[in-house]
């Protein structure tokens, strides 16, 4: 008999193409007069623009937002926040910039929008990642969750293929690992299902037009199930991995989750057959693991560690760090078995 606990997302999502123009509206439902808009250097004109459409209800654009989200950058938006007199924030951007919004809020309790504009999923998450010097530490704050998400596909348009494509096969991680979490619950499972269909299928287009305004909506409506998982149940040894990975060896965050993927799927797959079975709906052959693999080889993503600049002397401790920790994975983990397959991501090596 199942058994399981379901809770309901507080986040009122709007989706699709031109939704940019909501912005004001839903700004103004949550009571919000004075909204500073968050992004980083690469996206200022997008943000301005986002501003413009505020007019009066925007106090200003803060462009500082940095990977990993550093608790100086934080400090630094709060005081400036302070200054304008901000009543809200409006994240315009990728995970860095709703991870600043995200920081921002659990400080000073301000109300948090967002219009994402990569497959990252942090969005619909309670999670808040900051790093302080070298040291990234994560959160489940119930103050980071945002109050109005805004997906609006033709604001994804210009995200560079690599990275459209690195940022999907992140959002998969994110379902695969809902699939076969310790709480999972059947509408995670369902939804990480739907996540993995709808990216495997968008993935492909958006590399040959990049512009496919159908395959961008198909792209983010994957991201934003597979947030929803992210934000929903607890994940396992691939974001472990990912985690120490990044943190260690300052890897670049969306690629390492490329990189990394099929090998978890490999180590975990015979500990979870359900997970499997919902892959391979999505995957040609009937092993997910060097489906994913050649998923991403035939999608240019990066598939050896060594090519994000992981030193290859850096296995060892990062399998001592992957083990280190209690946490739940569906199949025990064994350090000899973790040094192995992280040996064969890091050379660029198909996962068995
Ligand atoms: P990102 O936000 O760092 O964006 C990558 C680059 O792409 C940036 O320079 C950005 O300005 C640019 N960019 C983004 N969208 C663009 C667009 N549409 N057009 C042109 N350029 C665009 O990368 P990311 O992968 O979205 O986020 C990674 C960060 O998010 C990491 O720090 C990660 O830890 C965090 N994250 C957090 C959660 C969570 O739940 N807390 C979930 C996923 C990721």
């Amino acid at each position: 008999m199942r058994t399981f606990v379901h809770r309901e997302q507080v986040t009122k999502v709007v989706f699709g193409s031109g939704t940019r123009s909501r912005i004001p509206e839903e700004a103004d439902a949550l009571g919000c007069r004075r909204v500073l808009v968050l992004c980083t250097p690469a996206q200022v004109d997008q943000a301005a623009r986002i501003r413009d459409l505020l007019g009066a209800a925007a106090v200003g654009v803060f462009a500082e937002a940095a990977a990993h989200t550093p608790v100086a950058v934080t400090e630094k938006a709060v005081a400036y926040a302070a200054t304008v007199r901000a009543d809200s924030v409006l994240a315009v951007g990728g995970g860095s910039t709703i991870g600043l919004g995200k920081a921002i809020a659990v400080r000073t309790g301000l109300p948090q929008l967002a219009l994402p504009t990569t497959y990252a999923g942090s969005e619909m998450t309670p999670i808040l990642g900051e790093t302080e010097g070298r040291r990234k530490t994560t959160r489940r704050l119930a103050e980071a969750l945002l109050d109005t998400v805004v997906y609006d596909v033709d604001l994804t348009l210009t995200l560079p293929v690599a990275t459209s494509v690195v940022s999907g096969i992140n959002a998969m991680a994110h379902a695969v690992e809902a699939l076969y979490a310790q709480d999972r619950d059947p509408v995670a499972f369902l939804m990480a299902g739907e996540a993995i269909d709808s990216l495997t299928r968008s993935l492909p287009v958006i590399t040959r037009r990049p512009d496919d305004r159908e395959a961008r909506a198909d792209a983010l409506y994957g991201a934003w199930l597979a947030g929803t998982c992210l934000g929903a149940v607890g994940m396992a040894l691939h974001h472990k991995v990912c985690h120490v990975l990044g943190g260690t060896f300052g890897l670049p965050h969306a690629e390492t989750h490329s990189v990394v993927l099929p090998h978890v799927v490999a180590y975990n797959g015979p500990a979870a057959p359900e997970a499997v079975a919902r892959m391979a709906q999505a995957l040609p052959g009937d092993d997910p693991a060097s489906g994913l693999f050649d998923f991403a080889g035939r999608l240019g993503a990066p598939r050896a560690l060594r090519d994000l600049g992981m030193p290859e002397s850096g296995i060892t401790q990062a399998a001592e760090l992957i083990v280190r920790d209690g946490y739940w994975n569906p199949r025990p983990v064994d350090r000899t078995a973790v040094r192995a397959f992280l040996t064969r991501a890091w050379a660029g090596e198909a996962p068995w």
